[in-house]
């Protein structure tokens, strides 16, 4: 019972007894696990149950927990001191390395949160296009600064509306609601605004996993460039998941501006933004675009990230093998559903793979939203009784880690049969 007294106990204190919102299982009508530790692919809560992590901390842990060269890259660079507000070596290291990667960007700019990321992309985009329209897609999540915070309307490619309480219409009477998958959506927008900037997840993860298509993504370099607007790909979550260098790695299509988050950091507060030179340019100290952070390019971020993606260009397998693991569980996932009845959409990028209940294919929100969120939740109370740790959210993705083993993937599917027989 600790699990649920310590919760309580949380809830005292803290807003809904979680620092992110997602966290507090509401989703799936249960209470979450209170979690003291991990190692591999594995967490255990504070009663010591042990349960498979596909949600590896929302993406980050691509090594799993405690990773012997993540761990000892912090240890060594903590004990240098935490944070100086100064240059350091490390921070050009990182910035070298993911530049690197990525021919067609020049120049990146650290921060320590993916919203951070996504909010002063939008801010340098529009510096550089001189127009204030941003169109953002129906289900993509970049975040929580005010702007970006609106989700799907009704369906119509409309202005959008505010969808927090706080969020003052004013400010998002500039973002531009299209369909995800719909260039014809995205045209629509242009007709109706000004529009200098389109964010979007390539590989959108916040709505479940739905990948944009190549003719989506390739139209929107093709608008943009017609139009003179910035294109923004979101890679916070898929950059260093769907494939060595994200979504471009899969069809190398050229952002303008690209934003990076959780792996980056290798498990540590760290995010980042980069572009083209003439675009990154123009951001303070260099240009009228302000942005700036106290603990931006800290240290032991910077340590932990750069041991991350060290090990990632090692590894020249590491997509193929970690593609493996979420194969077998999606065809797992699929063929037991098929057996029993139970409508289901699977799909995977890289390490990344998701599934709905849903009795045709999802390629936008409107779509999602139409899956059964009640099976979902069952199934996922299902898999957390049989030690398997799923997102709490129909609309999540979930993720494997290198040290995933064959052990922990037959469990899983033993689990996913056991789970789809009771439900
Ligand atoms: C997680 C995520 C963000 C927000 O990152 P935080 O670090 O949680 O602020 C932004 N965009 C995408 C695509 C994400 O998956």
């Amino acid at each position: 019972m600790r699990n649920k007294d310590e919760f309580q106990k949380a809830q005292k204190y803290i807003p809904g007894g979680v620092n992110s919102p997602v966290r507090a299982f509401g989703s799936v009508g249960s209470t979450p696990v209170m979690i003291d530790r991990g190692e591999r692919e594995f967490i255990y809560d504070i009663e010591n149950n042990e349960y498979i992590d596909y949600v590896l901390s929302w993406g980050p842990l691509i090594f799993g927990h405690c990773d012997k060269d993540i761990e000892d890259a912090v240890i060594s660079t903590a004990k240098k001191g935490l944070s100086f507000g100064a240059p350091c070596l490390l921070e050009t290291e990182l910035a070298q390395l993911v530049l690197s990667k990525f021919p067609h960007l020049d120049k990146i700019r650290f921060v320590s949160s993916g919203t951070e990321a996504t909010m002063s992309a939008i801010r340098l985009a529009r510096g550089y296009s001189k127009k204030d329209g941003v169109i953002k897609f129906e289900g993509c999540y970049h975040g929580h600064s005010d702007g970006l915070l609106v989700k799907a309307g009704s369906g119509a490619t409309t202005f959008g509306y505010s969808s927090s309480l706080g969020v003052p219409n004013d400010i998002v009477k500039n973002t531009h609601l299209a369909k995800y998958n719909d260039l014809n959506s995205v045209k629509e927008c242009f007709k109706n605004g000004d529009i200098g900037v389109i964010i979007v997840e390539p590989i959108a993860g916040n709505m479940g996993l739905v990948p944009g298509s190549d003719e989506f993504l390739h139209g929107l370099r093709k608008i943009c460039d017609e139009n003179g607007a910035v294109l923004i790909f979101d890679e916070v979550m898929s950059g260093f998941r769907a494939s060595a260098t994200g979504s471009y790695g899969l069809n190398k299509i050229e952002a303008d501006i690209v934003t990076f988050g959780k792996v980056i950091g290798g498990g540590m507060p760290c995010a980042a933004y980069a572009g083209k030179k003439d675009i990154m340019e123009l951001i303070s100290p260099l240009g009228g675009v302000y942005q700036a952070g106290t603990l931006s390019g800290n240290p032991v971020a910077m340590a932990a990230g750069l041991a991350a993606l060290n090990k990632i260009y090692n590894m020249p397998n590491l997509y193929d093998e970690l593609g493996k693991k979420s194969k077998f569980i999606i065809d797992t996932m699929q063929d037991s559903a098929n057996e029993m009845g139970i409508p289901l959409q699977t799909t995977m990028r890289g390490s990344m793979w998701g599934f709905f209940f849903n009795e045709n294919p999802v390629t936008n929100y409107t779509q999602a939203l139409q899956s059964d969120t009640n099976l979902f939740a069952k199934f996922h109370a299902q898999m957390l009784k049989r030690g398997v740790y799923l997102a709490p959210s129909q609309f999540e993705t979930c993720f494997v880690c290198k040290p995933l083993s064959q052990t922990s993937l037959d469990k899983t599917a033993q689990a996913i049969k056991e789970s789809f027989k009771s439900l």
